[in-house]
């Protein structure tokens, strides 16, 4: 356990310095020292009840442990001011009132973060690959400073054009206040920054501006400062497609909460399909008035162009193909013209807003995740493609039948190629496949297997998951049937790694092969142990050269809380067809509302401090039960009804 000591400037930031020092050692609980007095984390239930009982009376208290998970630790005693001092592998003490703060909380926040990682980098020799970012969108922090560097180098641009008369840079100034004036566009519009490339010179500025703010140096640097510029220039089709900005529009999520079956690794809201069969009609018209009151109010009211459309879940495909066309009309009815009148304002006829590939004016992308083989026939890819859906997801998740079998996908590998090669006969030329790392039993060779199928079949994305078990899901739900299994990522398997890796980096290899002590005689000693990633790293590097061979571009990331290893979710793809949702979505470029069972749905809005690159994001949910969205959709519409009023 690790003692933390937080003054009353740090205690306000307790949890940014617990997940800091946390991510130097995984698995550790921790009890917290604050003005309030004690208290703890990630503790068992029963050391929580000692405490209180033992801040009640003043005296020692024994922890009454009576689960048999914990009965190895059940000699413990609490004291009213926590643990016993012989069970603190670490006190810490953060003082954060000697630390140069300006009252700012964003700014205080970075200090003191960037001061307790210095601390922990100099007393566990260690750094982090992602430096002392904690968050779990590290290129969300990079995008304001490339908006910010585009804007200056046009003005820039524009100045030195009106001094030697040209007027070069204002032509692309122009182009925009043109298409404020003749789109009837807002004035936002004629501020937004159009896309120009910035020099080698201008992103190491902003490489050491990271590096000074965020610790962050190396790989991950370059790999979320290279994602925010294509994620810039990848957006920037959509206003060349339909005239209008990204930010201007807005993303529709069509939740369809079915799947054929449930995989061990779920946390998401979704049925087998069969137990609600019989109520897939009353599902449908509710999902039908949510979206018509959506459109109607972010089309309508507010005059903002649907630009993207995604339906996701469960599985769409898990519905039968007459419901699935139902699902495809339905998108049609309701969204298929609401972009005309927006769109109609002004001389939007210079772009090819009419003619997208959905068959839907102005709405640029529709993809539908087709993600389980075993729901995918001919008849349903036909409906999707007549439909104008233009990307799918057929996910794999590993080419191992064995670890399919194990997390209940109930299909087969064979049937993965088949359907994917199915949906090439169909004409679908952007077909994404989802790959999960740490995965149970599945170590290095396991995964090399599954990424060699990829490079066989060469999907046009690869979308990289490093398995994130969340209390929903069965695997932790039965977790004492899966303890004997590996998990590669597994908090206690990075444990052990970490602890064999800096064990053998204490020892040296001999000539004959067996180890010795550093401080030995160097004579007999041939080099030091060399340096061994844990085994989720070295799954993710190879993931990484084999986008890099396939000619897959990493364009959006980002990384969850229990992220095995404290890595990350990457999507890689060939240049063109990256998923424009995936980037508005994962990095709040701009609204998304979700319709159906289980969906969320965020507003976003200028920042009150008046900074055009900050934005502020307002939520609202549809709750996590099919059930009560069949018989009540009426309240999920009220909610968002109070939260488009924020527009
Ligand atoms: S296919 Fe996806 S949504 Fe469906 S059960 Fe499996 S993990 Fe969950």
């Amino acid at each position: 356990m690790i003692r933390l000591i937080l003054d009353n400037k740090a205690e306000s930031f307790e949890a940014d310095i617990r997940e800091l020092v946390q991510e130097f050692y995984p698995g550790e609980d921790f009890e917290i020292h604050t003005s309030n007095g004690v208290h703890f984390t990630n503790t068992t239930q029963e050391e929580k009840n000692a405490l209180k009982q033992a801040k009640a009376t003043g005296e020692v208290a024994e922890v009454n442990k009576k689960s048999t998970k914990n009965r190895a630790r059940m000699a413990s005693e609490i004291t009213p001011e926590g643990v016993e001092e012989a069970k603190i592998r670490l006190s810490f003490e953060v003082s954060a009132s000697e630390m140069p703060l300006t009252g700012v909380r964003k700014e205080d926040k970075s200090v003191i973060k960037a001061e307790l990682y210095d601390t922990l980098v100099g007393m566990t020799g260690k750094e982090l690959p992602w430096g002392d970012l904690t968050g779990i969108r590290p290129v969300s922090l990079v995008s304001p400073m490339v908006e910010r560097a585009i804007e200056k180098k046009l003005l820039n641009d524009s100045d030195a054009d009106r001094k030697d008369g040209k007027q070069r840079g204002l032509r692309k100034k122009d182009q925009f206040s043109d298409l404020g004036t003749e789109c009837g566009a807002s004035s936002e519009n004629s501020s937004l920054p159009s896309f120009c490339e910035l020099t080698d010179d201008e992103i190491q500025d902003i490489k050491d501006d990271l590096t000074k703010e965020y610790c962050i140096k190396g790989e991950k640097l370059d790999l979320m400062t290279d994602i925010a510029l294509r994620e810039h220039r990848i957006l920037n089709r959509i206003s060349d497609i339909t005239g209008r900005n990204y930010k201007e529009g807005w993303s529709l999520y069509i939740g369809i909460p079915f799947c054929p079956t449930r995989c061990l690794y779920c946390s998401f809201l979704s049925n087998t399909i069969n137990v609600w069969e019989k109520r897939l009609g009353e599902y449908m018209e509710n999902l039908r008035k949510e979206i018509r009151y959506t459109v109607s109010e972010m089309c309508g009211r507010f005059r903002k162009p649907l630009q993207t459309i995604y339906i996701g879940g469960g599985t769409p495909t898990a519905l039968d193909k007459k419901w699935l066309k139902v699902l495809m009309d339905m998108v049609h009815e309701e969204c298929g013209s609401a972009n005309v009148p927006i769109l109609c304002e002004g001389r939007s006829a210079a772009f090819d807003w009419r003619n997208t590939l959905t068959g839907m004016p102005g709405i640029v992308e529709f993809t539908v995740e087709a993600g389980r083989p075993d729901s995918i026939t001919k008849e349903k890819l036909k409906i999707l493609k007549d439909a104008g859906v233009d990307r799918i997801s057929v996910n794999p998740q590993t080419f191992n039948q064995k670890t399919l079998d194990l997390i209940g996908r109930k299909h087969s590998v064979e049937s993965v190629i088949e359907k994917y090669l199915l949906a090439r006969e169909v004409g679908f030329d952007n077909i994404n496949m989802d790959i999960i790392l740490g995965l149970p039993g599945e170590k290095l060779p396991e995964v090399t297997h599954t990424l060699c199928m990829i490079a066989k079949y060469r999907p046009d994305s690869m979308t990289v998951h490093s398995l994130a078990i969340k209390r929903a899901a069965r695997l932790t739900l039965e977790r004492d049937f899966w303890a004997g299994i590996y998990r590669a990522g597994d908090e206690n398997e990075i444990v052990a790694e970490t602890r064999l890796q800096e064990e053998a980096e204490k020892c040296t290899v001999k000539t004959d092969g067996t180890h010795g002590d550093v401080s030995g005689d160097s004579e007999s000693l041939d080099k030091k142990t060399e340096f061994r990633y844990p085994e989720i790293t070295r799954m993710m590097m190879a993931s990484s050269y084999t986008a890099d061979l396939l000619g897959l571009k990493p364009y959006y990331l980002y990384r969850q809380k229990n992220m095995a290893g404290n890595l990350e979710n990457v999507g890689y793809c060939v240049e063109g067809k990256e998923c424009l949702y995936n980037i508005l979505m994962m990095e709040e470029k701009h609204t998304v509302i979700g319709c159906g069972a289980g969906c969320s749905s965020k507003v976003v809005l200028p920042s009150k401090d008046g900074d055009p690159t900050h934005k502020r994001v307002e939520r609202c949910d549809n709750g996590k039960d099919i059930r009560s969205y069949i018989e009540d959709v009426d309240k999920f519409i009220q909610r968002k009804a109070v939260l488009f009023e924020l527009i």
